[in-house]
C-alpha cells in the first residue's frame, strides 16, 4: 500500500497539473508532475540501501527513492517538492561512500544516481575529438572515467587516491588524493558543470557564466544543485609516472620506496585494499573516520598532541591513517570548499574501521582530537565534514559563512537538498 504522505502528494500533483502550474515552471520541458510520482520506488529493497552508506553508523529512512531515467526526471522531482505547499526533501546519493548520512534523506527523497548510468546510451562519458576534455555524467565512477578516457590515450590529471566514487560525490567535497598539491583537487580541475538547483532550473554554469552557481556548487556538500554533467580537463596520460612524480622533490633517496607499475594500475591501487579487506569481512563495517586539513605552522604542534600523545595513549588506532602536503594556491577560494588559511596545509585521514559494537572508542578519539585542536588554536578544517549543529557549521564556514548562506537562498530557498549533511536541515 502507498503511505499517505504519497497519497497526499499524488493529489497535489493532480491539482497542480490540473492547474497547469507545471506548465509555467522554469520554462523547461519537464515531464507532467503526477509522472514523477508513479516513477517514485517504495520498494523496500531499494528503500534500505537508501538508508545507509559507506560509514554504517547512520540510518535515515527516506520515505522515496527515485530511479531517474533522465535528467529531466530529476528536475521534475525538484519541481514537484519546489511546488508542494510542504516541500520534501531530495538528496543525490552517487556511490554512498559518505560516513555519516550526507547523502541520505529522513523522510524525504533519495535520487539514486547510479541509475542514471543504464539510460545514457553511451553519452555517460564523451571525450572531445581534440581529446581536451571529457563530458562526464553527474553519477559516473572515476574508474570508469579513467578507463574511458585512457582508450583515448588522455586521462583526467586530478584524482581521489580512490576511484569507485562518482564524479557529483567528489565535486560535492573536493576530490583530493597525493597528487592534489600539483594539480590541485578536482574541484579546481573542471571547465563548466550542468547543475539542477533546488529550484528545479536547469543550469549549464562555468567561470564565466552562472558563475555564482558553478563556484557554490564546488565543494558544496550538494546544497546549491545535483551536478548532472561535468566538463573535465584531460591530458595525455602517462604509462608509467616515476620519474615525473620525482622529478623536482627533494627527499632522501633512502626513504624512497618504488614499486613499478602501470598508470592505470597505479591511480586503482587502493582497490586492492577494498578487494582485501571485502575477503577479510572488514569492508562492509563503520567506518568513523576522521579527516582534517592542518596548517603547515601547526604541524608540529598536532604532531605532538596527536599522534604522540592522543593516538599512542589510546592504542586504538585501526586502518590507514594519510599524510600529504596540499598547496592553497591550487584552490580557489570563490569555491565553497573549505581550507586553512595558510599556503601550505596538511591532510591527515584517519580511515578507520570499526567493529559494531566498538566503534565509541573511535568516536571518542574522534572527538579528543577535535577538541584538541580547537583549545590549542590549531585552525584545522575538516575534509567531507560532519557537524551536529549550525554554531559548529557557521565555525567551520567562518568568512565564507555568509556566502555560502546566500548562496543556499538563492539556489536552493526551500532546504530541499542534501539534507543529511544537517547544514540547513537538522533532522
Ligand atoms: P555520496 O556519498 O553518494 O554523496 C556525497 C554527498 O554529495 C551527499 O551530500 C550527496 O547528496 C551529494 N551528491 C552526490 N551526488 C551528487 C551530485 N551528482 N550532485 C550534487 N550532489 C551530489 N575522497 C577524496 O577526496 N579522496 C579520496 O581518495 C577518497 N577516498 C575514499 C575512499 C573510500 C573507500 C571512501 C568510502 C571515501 C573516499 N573519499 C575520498 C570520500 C569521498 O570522496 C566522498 O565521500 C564522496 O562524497 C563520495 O562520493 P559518492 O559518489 O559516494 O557520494
Amino acid at each position: 500500500p502507498i503511505p499517505s504522505y504519497f497519497t497526499a502528494i499524488f493529489i497535489i500533483s493532480r491539482l497542480m497539473s490540473i492547474m497547469g502550474i507545471s506548465k509555467h515552471l522554469n520554462n523547461k520541458l519537464l515531464p507532467p508532475l503526477d509522472n514523477i510520482t508513479d516513477k517514485l520506488s517504495l520498494d523496500p529493497s531499494a528503500i534500505e540501501s537508501a538508508s545507509q552508506d559507506f560509514g554504517h553508523i547512520v540510518k535515515s529512512i527516506p520515505k522515496a527513492v527515485l530511479q531517474p531515467s533522465s535528467i529531466a526526471d530529476i528536475a521534475s522531482l525538484i519541481n514537484f517538492s519546489y511546488n508542494s505547499s510542504i516541500p520534501f526533501t531530495i538528496a543525490a546519493k552517487g556511490h554512498g561512500h559518505s560516513v555519516r548520512g550526507q547523502a541520505m534523506a529522513n523522510d524525504g527523497v533519495v535520487v539514486d544516481m547510479t541509475s542514471m548510468k543504464k539510460h545514457r546510451n553511451g553519452t555517460g562519458i564523451w571525450v572531445s575529438n581534440d581529446g581536451v576534455y571529457a563530458d562526464v555524467g553527474g553519477e559516473q565512477l572515476w574508474i570508469d572515467v579513467l578507463n574511458a578516457t585512457l582508450k583515448h590515450g588522455v586521462a583526467p590529471v586530478s584524482w581521489t587516491d580512490y576511484l569507485y566514487l562518482t564524479v557529483g560525490g567528489t565535486l560535492s567535497n573536493g576530490g583530493i588524493s597525493g597528487q592534489s598539491f600539483r594539480y590541485g583537487p578536482q574541484i579546481s580541475n573542471v571547465y563548466e558543470m550542468d547543475v539542477i538547483t533546488g529550484k528545479a532550473e536547469i543550469v549549464t554554469c562555468s567561470p564565466n557564466k552562472n558563475s555564482e552557481l558553478f563556484y557554490a556548487a564546488l565543494g558544496g556538500l550538494g546544497q546549491f544543485g545535483i551536478i548532472t554533467r561535468a566538463r573535465i580537463p584531460l591530458e595525455p596520460a602517462p604509462k608509467r609516472e616515476l620519474e615525473q612524480l620525482l622529478k623536482g622533490l627533494s627527499y632522501m633517496p633512502g626513504f624512497m620506496f618504488e614499486k613499478d607499475v602501470l598508470y592505470a594500475e597505479f591511480l586503482n591501487r587502493v582497490q586492492r585494499g577494498e578487494l582485501k579487506a571485502r575477503s577479510q569481512g572488514l569492508w562492509d563495517v563503520p567506518h568513523p573516520w576522521l579527516n582534517l586539513f592542518i596548517p603547515k605552522s601547526q604541524i608540529q604542534r598536532f604532531n605532538d598532541g596527536v599522534f604522540k600523545g592522543i593516538v599512542l595513549e589510546r592504542n586504538i588506532t585501526t586502518g590507514p591513517v594519510l599524510v600529504y602536503p596540499m598547496n592553497r594556491k591550487k584552490w580557489d577560494d570563490r569555491m565553497s570548499a573549505v581550507i586553512p588559511d595558510e599556503e601550505i596545509f596538511y591532510t591527515v585521514g584517519f580511515l578507520h574501521s570499526s567493529g559494531f559494537d566498538d566503534r565509541e572508542a573511535f568516536d571518542d578519539q574522534n572527538k579528543e582530537i577535535l577538541k584538541f585542536c580547537e583549545e590549542a588554536g590549531i585552525g584545522v578544517k575538516q575534509y567531507l565534514p560532519h557537524f551536529t549543529s549550525k554554531d559548529e557549521w557557521v565555525h567551520h564556514f567562518g568568512s565564507k559563512w555568509e556566502t555560502f548562506q546566500q548562496r543556499k537562498f538563492q539556489f536552493d530557498p526551500k532546504m530541499i537538498l542534501s539534507p543529511g549533511q544537517r547544514i540547513f536541515n537538522n533532522n
